[in-house]
């Protein structure tokens, strides 16, 4: 006797795609294949793959943006990633300028708490780092935060120093932490800034102008060298194109322990996307900026070669009618960002329609591996006894537009409006419980639990 029983479908990990029922009892998946005598709630699964739910491990929920807050807090934020296949996420808990690090998670729990809709983890974001800070560093493993993030961009806010960036590696290393960056190199991104305002140069295309790809792959190797003395382990997010790519390809060769990702939207925009009529462009400005078609190529490649751990969405969304106005008559005023929570999952699905990647790679890179990478396995990101019964039913079949008018979010556009793609998200289960049925949440805001994260192992 199970709770639930999924019949007639197929089921695709990253190991293998087999047609199996799958039973669930309680919170978690109890039998796979097999014969089940009984069942209290049939759901009939015939022509859709059965996939582990999304892990999405990189989104700002109800965060600060250049003075002003994030469209999507956590309940639309993850209403959002529920409907588009996404059933865990590692949000960034920012420290306040000036606070501490515990203020920062108590103020992110009162965000989440009664809200998320998904499971939900955090990385600690820090943008004011000095020794007090470092000292604190220690104590976030114990309170199942175990990646912490720096800035090497973001001149006069965020942005550290080497030296700052030393001792943080070497004291997540000593407590079991992984270090995450922005790599863009800050000082060459102020100069160029300046130099385009000072030309009058003030429209979106400058944004991109503004960050070249040199500075992304200059910080990123940079960051690289510094977690091979300190002999921490380095995570790289969003990786945007092939020159920073090289960089953690070099390292890795050299046997330093970093890893990275790239977003869904370094794999389909590009810079001309900041060049659209108006003020349009404000939609794409995001850091660091959409690079090239060559680029984009890059990206999938390292996809299929499992150079990169996952896709994440890097989901942090501002209003184009009022909160990107700001920047109307200057591109740095512009806050940086686009939603993406709900579009990732079936984006990245393209991959597997146009032959990029294959299906089980689709699932490694959606689910599995961010799932492994940030201390979740076993309990999310697969398809196993005793796991989680977080599961996608997802229809390969049927295709659609992506329109702003279908998606959940609370923001006022989709980057990827008027995009035709396959497959499409059926149902969802989040720990057993039925949380979007026929593409619609059904589910309830506050069922997301905290997810306290393992130590990585360095
Ligand atoms: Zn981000």
């Amino acid at each position: 006797m199970v709770d639930t029983l999924i019949t007639n479908g197929i089921v695709v990990t990253n190991a293998g795609t087999y047609r199996a029922d799958v039973g669930i009892v309680g919170e978690q998946i109890a039998q796979i294949g097999g014969s089940f005598l009984r069942a209290q709630t049939v759901i009939d699964a015939k022509g859709l793959y059965v996939l582990p739910g999304g892990v999405d491990v990189h989104t700002h929920l109800d965060a600060p943006s250049l003075g002003m807050m994030t469209a999507d807090d956590f309940q639309t934020g993850t209403v959002a990633a529920a409907c588009g296949g996404t059933t865990s996420i590692i949000d960034f808990c920012q420290q306040s300028p000036g606070g501490t690090l515990a203020e920062g998670i108590d103020n992110w729990d009162k965000k989440a708490l009664g809200k998320a809709a998904v499971d939900y983890g955090y990385h600690m974001l820090i943008p004011d780092f000095h020794d007090r800070i470092a000292d604190e560093l220690a104590t976030l493993p114990g309170r199942g935060i175990t990646s912490f993030k720096l800035f090497m961009s973001g001149k006069g806010s965020a942005m550290i120093d080497d030296q700052a960036l030393l001792s943080a590696m070497a004291k997540a290393r000593e407590c079991g932490a992984l270090i995450m960056v922005h790599a863009e190199n800050g000082d060459a991104v102020d100069f160029l800034q300046r130099k385009f305002l000072s030309e009058g140069k003030t429209a979106p295309l400058y944004h991109a102008a503004s960050r070249p790809a040199r500075a992304e792959a200059e910080a990123t190797s940079r960051a690289i060298a510094l977690a091979e003395i300190t002999g921490a382990a380095l995570y790289v997010v969003h990786v945007s194109c092939g020159e920073a790519l090289e960089e953690v390809v070099r390292g890795k060769q050299r046997g330093v322990n970093v890893l990275a990702e790239t977003c869904t939207h370094y794999l389909f925009l590009t810079t001309d996307d900041l060049d659209r009529k108006g003020f349009e462009g404000a939609k794409f400005v995001f850091s660091p900026p959409a690079r090239s078609r060559a680029d984009q190529e890059v990206l999938w490649r390292a996809l299929r070669n499992n150079v990169l751990e996952t896709v994440s969405s890097d989901h942090s969304s501002t209003r184009y009618h009022d909160q990107k106005q700001v920047g109307r008559s200057d591109f740095t005023k512009i806050p940086n960002g686009l939603p993406g929570i709900e579009e990732r999952f079936i984006l990245l699905y393209q991959g597997v329609v146009s032959g990029k990647i294959s299906l089980e790679q689709f699932v490694d890179l959606v689910a599995s591996r961010p799932a492994r990478t940030f201390g979740l396995a076993p309990r999310k990101g697969t398809i196993g006894i005793g796991n989680d019964a977080d599961l996608v039913l997802f229809d390969p079949a049927s295709s659609r537009t992506i329109s702003n008018e279908n998606l959940h979010h609370a923001v006022d556009y989709s980057a990827y409006e008027g995009m035709r793609v396959r497959g499409r998200v059926v149902s969802v289960l989040l720990r057993g419980k039925q949380i979007v049925r026929d593409g619609e949440f059904c589910g309830e805001a506050g069922y997301g639990k905290f997810l306290s994260r393992e130590r990585v192992e360095v």
